[in-house]
C-alpha cells in the first residue's frame, strides 16, 4: 500500500498506541470520531491479557473514545480460540494470570484446575507469589503444554516500561526448563482473527502498533500494511530498521497524514 487513502480496514494495538497506562494519547477522541465518520471498520487487538474486552471498552469510554467490546480482541480470547482447535471443551487447564484470562478460558469451555492439567496458560499476574510460580513450574515439569498469551517482555505505562507477560514466561521457562508457545503478536493469528471478523482482505488492511518486534513483525507476517507510532515501546530508528511502511509520532499525526492523502486523491 503506497497511500493511506487505500486503507479500508484498520487494526490498532492498544497499550502505547491509544494510551500509556491510564493516560490517553493526544487527540484520541478525534481519531475515533474520524474512523466513525469515514465508516472505516476497525478492531483493537492487544497482547495484554490483564483486562477483558468489556473492561477495555469502559476504559476507553473514560478517555472519550467509544469502542464496543465486540471491536476489541484480547490475547486471552485468542489463546482460548487457538487452544480449542486442539482440545475439546472440558479439558483441564491451569492459568498463571489474572481474572480476565481465566474468564476467557472458562467462556471457551475449559475447566480451570491446579492438578492433572493438559495445558498451563501463562500471562501477567500482578499478584504472583512463590507458591504460584512453584505450582506452575511443577505442572510444566510434569509434561503440561506451555502456552503464553504473549511474549512481550514489558508493558508501557505512565511509570515507564513495567514487567510484562514475557518476563513471567522467562521465569517459568527457567524454573521448568521448558519452552513456551506464544499466541499473541508477532504470531499472525490475532491479525487473522480480526480480519476474518471484519471481512477484511490483507491488501487493504493496515495495522497500527508501537512495538516493532510484535506489532510490525506480526503485521508483515499477516501480509498487511504496517504503521508504527512512537508513543510506546519502539523508537524511530527501531521502526525504520524494522521496515514499518509508515512511521508517525502518534495517532494524531497519522490522522493528519491520512486526511491529507484523502484530499490529495480527491484533487487528482
Ligand atoms: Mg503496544
Amino acid at each position: 500500500m503506497n497511500s493511506l487513502n487505500n486503507i479500508k480496514h484498520l487494526i490498532l494495538d492498544m497499550d502505547g498506541v491509544l494510551y500509556c497506562g491510564n493516560e490517553p494519547v493526544p487527540r484520541l477522541r478525534e481519531f475515533f470520531a474520524f474512523l466513525r465518520e469515514r465508516e472505516t471498520p476497525f478492531m483493537l487487538v492487544t497482547n495484554n491479557a490483564t483486562r477483558t474486552a468489556d473492561e477495555r471498552s469502559k476504559q476507553l469510554a473514560g478517555m472519550g473514545a467509544e469502542v464496543f467490546p465486540s471491536e476489541i480482541l484480547v490475547s486471552g480470547q485468542a489463546t482460548a480460540r487457538y487452544l480449542r482447535r486442539d482440545y475439546p471443551a472440558g479439558t483441564r487447564v491451569h492459568v498463571f494470570g489474572m481474572a480476565a484470562l481465566k474468564q476467557a478460558l472458562e467462556e471457551a469451555g475449559f475447566v480451570l484446575a491446579d492438578t492433572d492439567v493438559e495445558v498451563v496458560v501463562v500471562s501477567v499476574d500482578r499478584d504472583l507469589t512463590y507458591e504460584k510460580i512453584k505450582r506452575a513450574a511443577r505442572l510444566l515439569r510434569g509434561g503440561a503444554r506451555f502456552i503464553a498469551t504473549n511474549l512481550d517482555p514489558n508493558i508501557p505505562s505512565e511509570e515507564g516500561l513495567l514487567p510484562g507477560s514475557g518476563a513471567m514466561v522467562a521465569m517459568l521457562a527457567a524454573a521448568s526448563e521448558t519452552r513456551p508457545t506464544g499466541v499473541g503478536k508477532p504470531e499472525p493469528i490475532m491479525y487473522e482473527l480480526a480480519m476474518t471478523q471484519m471481512g477484511a482482505s490483507p491488501e487493504t488492511t493496515a495495522a497500527v502498533g508501537d512495538r516493532v518486534a510484535t506489532d510490525i513483525v506480526g503485521g508483515k507476517r499477516a501480509g498487511i500494511t504496517t504503521i508504527c507510532v512512537l508513543t510506546g515501546a519502539s523508537s524511530r530508528a527501531e521502526a525504520e530498521a524494522g521496515g514499518a511502511d509508515f512511521i508517525f509520532d502518534d495517532i494524531g499525526h497519522l490522522l493528519d497524514a491520512w486526511r491529507e492523502a484523502i484530499s490529495r486523491s480527491r484533487q487528482s
